[in-house]
Parts: structure tokens; sequence; C-alpha cells
């Protein structure tokens, strides 16, 4: 059957008002939008009244990844996951790394059609554990997600969100029987980085992943250091220590490096004696599985036991080596570690 993509897909998450206007709460910015207009991530158009959800079924890139490029350190390891983007983005981030797609418009964009049902076929014939919604944000691709990856849930694979956590409660309730893993930008802690360089509210964010977890995903969080922006070590800490108390001690954590990008030209690279720092400074205040990324061959890129240090999983790039691992347990001392190994 060729798919041709609804001309008109209405939207899940929104209200229609007596004014003409609709509200849509699929995410925090909760956008109040006129007849003929798009809400702030551009791909979400009142249409007469009716909110449409335009790149319902278009893809504008395709790739198989290894899980690990998410980055994802204990959701399926060493698998490969079927990763899609679209376009569009609810928030504007001056240092966006996928710029030429989160700003892009459905009228002006190079976009392909594919099913969900294809999606699942073609994850399925690439050997691929999970399908991920990855280069853009994929909240704003909620119903196409939800077909999606609904069915390729009852197919036995794993699903990811690669997201800024904008989403709002109602939203995420509603995509959390499909969703195994929410891996989730904190990119700040600091409501200050999140109101200027991003567009959006802290708040939001971490209330999003406190309830991810309570309806059972997998979470894993990244947060990308930008020198002079939010590398302050006391800002760090207490985000730190607030993934803690509220994900849990053993949720990974993926400090990763910035290089210049897009809007944001104006500094260097993170030196990677910041990213060791931040480190020792996660596993001295009690985080189980801290990780640095963005760069080459560092022995922070490893899992290892949290109880007996014994190397679990050696990582070379996106290649990663069972060490020390025997399905869940530290082949050592037995300790159970939290890593998901099978789709459940
Ligand atoms: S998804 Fe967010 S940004 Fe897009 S229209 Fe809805 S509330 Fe606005």
């Amino acid at each position: 059957m060729v798919f041709t993509g609804p001309a008109m897909h209405e939207a899940h998450q929104y209200r229609k008002n007596e004014d003409g206007t609709v509200t849509c709460s699929l995410c925090n910015h909760r956008c109040s939008i006129k007849a003929g207009r798009h809400g702030i991530c551009g791909v979400r158009k009142n249409e007469q009244g009716t909110l449409v959800a335009e790149t319902y079924g278009k893809i504008s890139a395709e790739a198989i990844d290894p899980i690990e490029k998410k980055p994802l350190y204990h959701y399926l390891p060493g698998t490969l996951s079927y990763s899609l983007g679209g376009i569009g983005c609810n928030f504007h981030c001056e240092h966006c790394q996928n710029w030429h797609i989160s700003r892009a418009n459905p009228e002006e964009a190079r976009l392909r059609d594919l099913a969900p049902e294809e999606g699942v076929h073609r994850a399925i014939a690439g050997k691929c554990a999970s399908i991920a919604w990855t280069y853009n944000e994929p909240t704003i691709w909620h119903e196409y997600a939800l077909d999606m990856g609904t069915l390729a849930r009852s197919k036995g694979l794993g699903t990811i969100y690669v997201t800024n956590g904008y989403i709002t409660e109602e939203a995420l309730r509603e995509i959390s029987p499909m969703l195994g893993a929410f891996r989730v930008d904190l990119k700040a802690f600091n409501e200050e980085f999140y109101k200027k360089v991003c567009g959006a509210h802290l708040a939001p964010v971490l209330d999003s992943a406190i309830l991810a977890r309570e309806l059972g995903m997998h979470i894993e969080t990244v947060t990308l250091v930008i020198p002079g922006l939010n590398d302050d070590m006391e800002e760090l800490k207490g985000l730190i220590r607030w993934v803690i108390e509220h994900l849990g001690p053993a949720t990974p954590m993926h400090f990763t490096a910035f290089h210049p990008d897009y809007k944001m030209m104006d500094r260097g690279a993170t030196p990677l004696a910041m990213l060791e720092k931040i480190y020792k400074s996660a596993k001295d205040l009690g985080l189980d599985f801290p990780y640095i990324g963005n760069v080459f061959n560092n022995p922070y890129e490893n899992t290892y036991c949290p109880v007996c240090g014994t190397i679990l999983i050696e990582r070379y790039g996106f290649s990663s080596r069972f060490m020390g691992l025997d399905d869940r347990q530290c082949r050592n001392c037995g300790e159970q570690i939290e890593i998901v190994r099978h789709v459940p």
C-alpha cells in the first residue's frame, strides 16, 4: 500500500475556542493559535478552528544508529535503533546542532512520506531493537510517534524519545503506554538559561522527568556543558543532587562537550578537564552512573559497577564491549545493575 500521508491529520491534545482560536496542550507553551497560524513549534496549524498536525507521516531524516549515539547507555545497550527525524521544534536554542531541520518549515522542507507501519517494518528489517524519534523534538510529532510506537511495542521493539522534556502531563500520560525510554535534556539547572537560550522554562522539564519515571519509563539525562553559560560547578552540583533525589542515584547522567554551532559561535569547545571534574563531583555526590560524551575514547564513557568498580561495559566510539556483566548482574560482586537488556 502506498502511503501518501493524510492531507489533514487532526491533532490530539487541544481545545477549540468560541472565537475560532485553538489552545494546544501538547507542550508547556500551551499556545493559543489564531485561524491560519502555527504554534511556536511551526508544525501545528489552526485550519479553520481545527488544530492540524502538519508533519504527521512526514520525515526529514532516517538512519540506523547504535543506540549509544542517542546517547543511551542503559537501555538495550549494544543494539541498533531505527532513528527518525521530522522538522520543527518548540525550543529555539541558540546552539542547536540540528537547526537545519528544527528551524525548517513544512512548506519549504524536503520531506518524505513514511507510514507508521512502514517505519516499524524498516526497523525490523534493519535488525533494530528499537525505534527512536530523535533528530528534532519528538513531542511535536505526538500523533505520529504514538501510532508508530504503539505498533512497534506490539512487535517487541523498544521505543525512545530524545526530548527536551517540555511535554505536558496530559500528553506524556497519553504516550506512556507505548514509550519505553525518555532520554531527556537537562540543559541547565537555571531558569534564566531556559528563558534566554531556549525560550522556555525549567520547572516543566523537571516535572516531566519525574512523571516519566513514575510512569515506568527508563530515563537518562543529557547536559551539554557550554563554557560560561551553564558550567558553574555549584549549579551543576545542584542539578546532580536534584537527579539523585527525584530520579534516583542509578539514573545515568551524560555530560557532553559543546562545540560552537548555529548562533552560538562566540565561545570555544568544552575543555575535557571540565567534563572530568564534573564526573568526579557526580561520583562524590553519590551518582552511580555519570558519563562524559562528545569526547574521544575516554574511560569515563565506560560503565563501572557502583559497588566494586569492575568494568561492566567498555565503550569505544559508539561500540560497546560487555566485559563484566551477566545479563543485569556484576560478574564480580553480584550487584544488580539498573539496565534494560530486553524490551519488557
Ligand atoms: S506543541 Fe507546543 S509549541 Fe507546538 S503548538 Fe502545541 S503548545 Fe505550541
